[in-house]
């Protein structure tokens, strides 16, 4: 196959206008020093290709619950088990460093994510992670209302969020400078249906969007917003603002790596209405660390390091039913796909990704169920960029979140911006979710791409803004996330396969983000601890 020139792969990625202009000189610029981290996709490819490795009979060992990713879910579904003085446990984590796509580096300079990086304050009526934010001391007491307050220094520091647009840096998220007075009527009736959402209640008293999702509302007012698309939500109403537009489907891009036009209504209106406490009030503030929601990943991992086995790849689960008593046995292999350890458990709980459920459960190898194939799955790029100094802002100052108005990446967060730290070194954060309408295609574009060229497309698109960029870059590695996060289309939240693959099957129960239909910590939490109950319950009985 022909290689793409220079300009053919940043017109792919950042838009010819851009390409053009960096390709102007003729010669490619230098790159700094860097490679390509994570996550292990050769022995990934390996359990798909339906490796088969058989323990010998003295690396069989006995437990009574095998937790499979050590990601939030997993972690979770561990620290509850921790809590509940339940420690006949083993977690097997594929990679190296547990958290999976929470997961953090760490620098001279200042840690950094390498994938989630906030969490907005919770709500009274998400009582787990209310315990964990206490148990960090993160939380000092309640509000009037009742409301968890956070202590000041883990809120997100001021300025938050700034935009980029033509040549010039604005405050927030939302491009005031030159809106119309019609662009301002049209943010307020969006605002207005938000709070209208935030304010509704079905006839049980439910919200209609709360995290974790599944204290929310099913009824059919709310089920209905997940047979359109956020875009076909915004036409019928003829919200037809570009400002408003962009601000809505950045946020479909930034939460789930989805143009709005591909994004179910449903979801859209999620991200707006789940952080709003009440009709009128702000979004509730951003918890933030430098690396980000690895702090949270650290600490989980803290509590249950003795039973995580990390660098085992699960490449089997088998139920059996000897004796007439149901248990499943797993097998492991290291991450060379060779060494593997067998483990007879009485339960499973399974943290990774659904789509990982045909190539390792067995009967699902042969019969994958029909809810299996529904789970979709975006790519993304993450590029941490060391630098050692800021570059020049023009107009509004460097924010946590920079976000830039014409670039198809989501711009970058600041890791040392929580440290107060507003000068010298640093580590950029950069963001690049790959948005086509095929998931496999991103992903083949994703993986074909390699660490020159998203290094590249990195330096050139933080070159509008910042043109010294590259003088002050010290060092770019780059994550790869091939199935980064769940896919919320049109159909997918309140449809059969979520609510399918929920269902335990033959003593493993399910626990991934991906059950919620939305990739958020919370959920990701939530979800491992339902399954750890499920589980105790199902063993004392
Ligand atoms: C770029 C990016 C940015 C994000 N930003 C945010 C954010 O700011 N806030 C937020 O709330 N959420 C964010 N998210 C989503 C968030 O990371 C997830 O919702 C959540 O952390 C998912 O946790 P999980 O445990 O369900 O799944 P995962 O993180 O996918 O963890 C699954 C784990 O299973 C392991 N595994 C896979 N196969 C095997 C196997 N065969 N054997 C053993 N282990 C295996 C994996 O290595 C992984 O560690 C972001 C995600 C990405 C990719």
């Amino acid at each position: 196959m022909r290689e793409f020139t220079r300009r053919e792969m940043l017109s792919a990625f950042l838009g010819l206008p851009v390409a053009l202009a960096a390709c102007r000189s003729g010669t490619p610029p230098e790159l700094p020093e860097g490679e390509i981290v994570g996550a292990s996709d050769i022995i990934g490819h390996k359990i798909r290709d339906g490796i088969r490795v058989v323990p010998p009979p003295d690396s069989w060992e006995r437990t009574k619950v095998v937790i499979v990713g050590g990601g939030v879910a997993g972690l979770a579904a561990a620290w509850r088990f921790h809590k509940a003085g339940f420690e006949d446990f083993v977690l097997l984590e594929l990679e190296s460093a547990p958290g999976g796509t929470a997961r953090s580096g760490t620098s001279s300079i200042v840690p950094y994510p390498w994938g989630a990086h906030y969490i907005p304050a919770p709500m009274r009526d998400n009582p787990w992670l209310v315990t964990l934010l206490g148990e960090m001391g993160i939380l000092e007491g309640n509000d009037a209302a009742g409301e968890p307050v956070v202590a000041e220094q883990f809120l997100c520091r001021d300025p938050e969020e700034r935009i980029f647009y033509k040549g010039r840096w604005y405050e927030g998220l939302y491009l005031h400078a030159g809106a119309s007075a019609e662009d301002h009527a049209q943010l307020d009736s969006f605002h207005s249906e938000i709070n209208r959402w935030v304010g509704w209640r079905d006839a049980r008293g439910r919200r209609a969007f709360t995290i974790p999702v599944a204290a929310g509302s099913d009824d059919a007012e709310v089920t209905a917003l997940d047979r359109m698309s956020m875009a076909e939500w915004l036409d019928r109403r003829n919200l037809t603002s570009p400002r408003l537009r962009w601000l809505v489907n950045y946020a479909c891009r930034d939460d789930y790596g989805m143009q709005m036009e591909q994004t179910s209504a449903w979801a859209g209106l999620f991200y707006f209405a789940s952080r709003v406490t009440k009709p009128g009030d702000d979004a509730r503030p951003l918890i933030t660390w430098p690396e980000g929601n690895g702090r949270l990943v650290q600490h989980l991992y803290g509590q249950v390091q003795s039973e995580v086995r990390l660098g085992a790849a699960v490449s089997e689960i088998i139920p059996t039913n000897a004796g007439g008593t149901e248990g499943v046995d797993v097998i492991a292999v290291d991450r060379d796909g060779q060494a593997a350890r067998g483990f007879h458990a009485e339960r499973v709980v399974f943290a990774a990704p659904q789509f990982l459920t045909r190539y390792v459960i067995r009967p699902y190898r042969d019969n994958p169920p029909a809810h299996v194939a529904e789970f979709e799955y975006g790519a993304w790029m993450v590029a941490n960029l060391f630098l050692k100094d800021r570059p020049a802002s023009r107009g509004f100052p460097l924010a946590w979140d920079n976000v830039m108005y014409e670039s198809d990446s989501l711009g970058y967060v600041v890791a040392t911006h929580q440290r107060g730290l507003d000068r010298g070194p640093t580590v950029f954060t950069y963001y690049y979710p790959l948005c086509d309408e095929d998931p496999k295609e991103a992903r083949s574009k994703l993986l074909a791409t390699g660490w020159r060229d998203w290094a590249d497309v990195t330096l050139t698109d933080l070159a509008r803004p910042h043109p010294e960029i590259r003088s002050l870059a010290e060092r770019l590695d780059v994550m790869r996330w091939g199935h980064a996060m769940i896919r919320p289309r049109p159909g997918f939240v309140w449809g059969a396969a979520r609510a399918a693959a929920a269902k335990p099957y033959r003593g493993i129960h399910f626990a991934n983000t991906d059950l919620s239909g939305v990739p958020l910590f919370e959920e990701a939490f939530y979800n491992g601890i339902k399954a750890a109950e499920a589980v105790m319950v199902l063993r004392k009985s």
